[in-house]
């Protein structure tokens, strides 16, 4: 029996699954990423986007960032077959939750997809939070990014909420905390785990590094599908470095069977 039969048995007779995701599920989108050659801050100074500037300066902060969004969403990127079959597992009910760190919203465009015709119970818990979105700062509302970034670059500079509050990306910036509530949450979503399939991460950076091992310290089935080698592949129980379009797939077709 290979390697991802065994990791779908497991699946199909898991309690409780648990996906984590990293920028290389979305890559395959054209999803462009943040660090290497081609990433985002080659063109941007990362530093022009910390937390701090945006409280000190929401103004430059938000004229850089309509710049910033217009660049890395020039195009609508579409969920791929990735995306695709992790929300299919979840619509069928093999799959708990996805926690990822990725902030272009696809894993949700792909629940929605998949659900019509099905009930979808799965989690999404977006460890970064969503670049999609926007969240005012005073009194806490979410709005669909698209309008408020169009009227910043309308010229309202900062875009504010209708109580007056300062709309903010609805995203961690640099120098800002995680959601401590949601680090816990996909700490005990890793520990109850029976089956943890890490996906497209190179798992070097909190709270990507911890999450697989506290799944191995509870006994869970760990995969790893990551075309690079990562720190926890040694105490991984599978690790396939392929393309995520067509494993994820593929592991999918075999718990289907
Ligand atoms: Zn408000």
């Amino acid at each position: 029996m290979d390697d991802l039969e065994r990791l779908a048995d497991d699946i199909r007779d898991a309690a409780t699954v648990v996906a984590f995701t990293g920028a290389g599920i979305s890559q395959p989108s054209g999803v462009p990423t943040f660090r290497g050659d081609d990433g985002v801050w080659e063109k941007f100074d990362e530093g022009q986007f910390t937390y701090g500037r945006f409280q000190r300066d929401p103004v430059g902060f938000w004229a850089d960032r309509v710049e910033l969004q217009r660049v890395m969403f020039d195009e609508e990127y579409e969920p791929n077959a990735a995306h695709e079959a992790l929300a299919e597992l979840g619509r069928d009910g093999s799959l708990e939750a996805i926690l990822t760190q990725n902030t272009d919203g696809l894993h949700g465009e792909a629940a929605t997809s998949a659900r019509e015709g099905g009930t979808d119970e799965t989690t999404i818990l977006e460890l970064h939070g969503n670049s999609q979105r926007v969240r005012c700062i005073d009194c806490g509302k979410r709005a669909d990014g698209d309008s408020i970034f169009e009227r910043a670059a309308d010229g309202e500079l900062p875009p504010t909420c209708d109580c007056g509050g300062v709309y903010k990306p609805d995203v961690v910036l640099f120098g800002e905390q995680l959601s401590g509530a949601v680090i816990q949450r996909a700490r005990s979503l890793a520990q109850e785990s029976d089956v943890f399939l890490a996906i497209g991460s190179s798992l070097v950076v909190e709270p990507a590094a911890s999450l697989p091992r506290l799944a191995t310290s509870s006994g869970a089935t760990v995969g790893i599908v990551n075309l690079e080698s990562t720190p926890i592949d040694g105490s991984a129980d599978v690790v396939v470095r392929e393309d995520v379009t067509d494993v994820l797939p593929e592991i999918r077709a075999l718990v289907e069977k």
